[in-house]
């Protein structure tokens, strides 16, 4: 037996991102030249949260990069729940947005749920709407919320077939633990979702293929929770004080996932890093949304190719 510990292959999300979105935007460049067609996405945020600012900017950019349509409407943080709505209204309508995404949180006088029903749901790139939630649920065609299905493609990326395999989903959240454990049961795995009432989680987690942490607990996820060559997603995104002390009496921090990737990574067969693996999925997913929902809105079959190697 050999006495160095072993070392689980690291999942580059990055660059799995970043050939998604090139094969997004060969496809974009087609779908303009064969049927005179750009793909557009319409961002809207209300207020000024700094985090919401910078995804709303990153978003706008590789939107931009993908060929398509890129709007973005900053809306003052009095704006109210009406006039957000007639936004919506008017997006709705626009032949030229095929995809409307709102940023969230929204400010505290704006009901967040009677906004999101508001969208189209062949418009809505977030998967959110109840519309999409009950197609995901019902296994027909909808719009698939982009984490998961960021998650999803890697771990097909990974394995190709998932059937069969014991998924545990640590985190039931309509945004990301629901909506994976959809996904990972309409790929035929044996789905196990798990939350803040499970009892004795390690074992639960112990008996996973594929484990799928979207917690946000900082590195909670640790090596005895993990059956050995099993494959780890870490979705969670946690600002801890910096490992330097000086640094963090300044304030500095950094991100962590739901595991500890150092101890995951001697047990485990693959996992993903954070930064660097579920998280650049996220966008390169909404942008896969808009282009589906271009082609959808026009009748035309949305074909990504593939990239010389
Ligand atoms: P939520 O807070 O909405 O949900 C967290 C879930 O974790 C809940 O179901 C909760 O259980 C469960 N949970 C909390 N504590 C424990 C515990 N001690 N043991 C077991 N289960 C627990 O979070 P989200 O789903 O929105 O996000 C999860 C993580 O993923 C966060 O770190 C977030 O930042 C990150 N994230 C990353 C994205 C990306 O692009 N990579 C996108 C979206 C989120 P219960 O329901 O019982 O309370």
């Amino acid at each position: 037996m050999s006495d160095t510990a072993p070392t689980a292959r690291v999942i580059d999300g990055k660059a799995y991102a970043a050939a998604l979105r090139a094969r997004i935007a060969r496809a974009v460049e087609t779908l303009k030249l064969r049927h005179n067609l750009q793909p557009g996405l319409a961002v809207v945020i209300v207020g000024e949260d700094p985090a919401s600012q910078i995804y709303v900017r990153n978003k706008g950019e590789q939107t931009h990069e993908a060929g398509m349509r890129s709007d973005t409407h900053r809306l003052d943080a009095s704006t109210t729940e009406e006039q957000l709505l007639s936004l919506i209204d008017a997006l709705n309508g626009d032949p030229h947005i095929h995809g409307i995404l709102v940023q969230l949180p929204l400010p505290a006088h704006i009901d967040a749920t009677k906004v999101l029903a508001a969208i189209d749901p062949d418009k809505d790139v977030d998967g959110f709407h109840i519309i999409n939630v009950g197609r995901l649920a019902a296994g027909l065609p909808g719009l698939v919320p982009c984490t998961p299905l960021g998650c999803l493609m890697l771990l097909k990326d990974l394995h190709g077939d998932l059937t069969g395999k014991r998924a545990v989903v640590i985190g039931r959240s309509n945004i990301v633990g629901k909506p994976m454990a959809q996904l990972l049961l309409g790929e035929s795995c044996t789905v196990t979702i798990a939350h803040s009432r499970t009892r004795d989680l390690p074992a639960v987690c112990r008996e996973a293929d594929i484990l799928v942490a979207a917690v946000g607990r900082p590195e909670m996820v640790k090596a005895d929770w993990i059956k050995p060559g099993a494959t780890v997603i870490d979705v969670g995104i946690n600002r801890v004080p910096s490992l330097d002390p000086v640094k963090a009496a300044e304030g500095k921090t950094r991100v962590v996932g739901d595991v500890d990737f150092k101890e995951a990574a001697a047990v485990a067969g693959a996992v993903t890093p954070v930064p660097g693996g579920v998280g650049p999925m996220t966008i390169a997913c909404l942008l896969l949304n808009t282009y589906t929902s271009a082609c959808r809105a026009a009748g035309i079959e949305p074909e990504l190719p593939e990239l010389a190697a």
